[in-house]
């Protein structure tokens, strides 16, 4: 024990001998911020293609199963919004200000290239001239008519500081969404009962066709929980919708099997535990093979890809 103490002592002393040595270099806050400056927008720029890539997936999902989602659709318009309040830290704020040009008004910062905002003639970095909304989406959403959620609506938008006006034919989508979340982890959670926080651990982890079946999977869970009668075994029932959802979005939906098996492989508990959500995977996995073979014939033989009533 002593020998050992001795080794550690050793260790110890020589390390705190580096550490001593170790140091930032002292620099002059001037040098700071342009060194700050010059990260910043490399870095804000791959979190945004990270929430780009769930924006994509998800948005995908949601246009081509709004026909499944009945009276539950929103007009979407396919965008990244952000203003300076959407940067917590005060020194990322000062980022996004001064390197990305976004201001307190709400700005866009990513937008899909066939969705509703770009078909209109929207561009990256145009603001919304209303300056008490923090999201175009919603700006819409508010002031679509229920009933018509395609019907065309007048956005005054601010572009290089002038105004102008964009008249929008928003996408229709399911109202049940993806949001993201700065966690590690690989599943998805509910945050209220329209939205799902899809972790940045899966984002990092899945391929697209994988993430396509598992926010799938998690776009169902919402709607099956909003169901007027839910079903009793409601994750046999969000996977059946989830992997219909994924297959009507043209995604390799026969990932099924597999993305679970990767889950459980992550979380071994999962296999037989977890009644509640996500869990007993073993079970699960018979029927979730049978669904991959089942949409197989379906599309084989020319038939609309429906998960049937729920
Ligand atoms: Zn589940």
């Amino acid at each position: 024990v002593i020998r050992r103490f001795a080794i550690l002592a050793a260790i110890s002393w020589a390390l705190a001998g580096c550490m001593a040595r170790v140091s930032a270099p002292e620099l002059a806050e001037e040098e700071i911020r342009a060194r700050r400056d010059a990260l910043g927008p490399e870095v804000l720029n791959a979190f945004r293609d990270l929430k780009g890539r769930l924006l994509q997936i998800e948005y995908r999902l949601r246009t081509a199963n709004a026909p499944l989602c009945g009276p539950l659709v929103v007009p979407e318009l396919g965008v990244l919004m952000a203003d300076e309040n959407s940067f917590s830290e005060g020194v990322v704020q000062g980022i996004a200000s001064s390197s990305l040009g976004i201001g307190d008004r709400a700005t866009v910062v990513h937008a899909l290239p066939s969705a509703a905002f770009i078909r209109a003639g929207g561009r990256i970095g145009d603001a919304l001239a209303d300056a008490e909304h923090e999201s175009l989406t919603r700006f819409v959403i508010e002031r679509s008519d229920r009933d018509r959620p395609a019907a065309p609506i007048s956005v005054e938008m601010i572009r290089q500081g002038q105004p102008i006006e964009l008249t929008i034919e928003p996408d229709v989508a399911c109202a049940v969404r993806a949001g993201f979340s700065q966690e590690g982890t690989l599943l998805p959670r509910k945050h209220d009962a329209f939205t799902s926080a899809i972790p940045a651990g899966a984002l990092r982890y899945f391929d697209d066709d994988e993430l396509a079946v598992l926010i799938g999977h998690q776009l169902a869970h919402a709607l099956v929980d909003l169901a007027p009668a839910p079903p009793t075994d409601r994750e046999a029932a969000s996977d059946r919708i989830g992997v219909f959802m994924a297959a009507r979005a043209r995604f390799d939906y026969a990932v099924a099997p597999k993305l679970w098996e990767r889950i459980a492989a992550e979380y071994p508990g999962a296999i037989e535990g977890w009644p509640a959500h996500h869990g007993m995977i073993a079970r699960r996995m018979p029927a979730l093979h049978a669904l991959v073979d089942e949409i197989e014939r379906l599309a084989a033989s020319g038939q609309p890809l429906h998960p049937g009533r729920f």
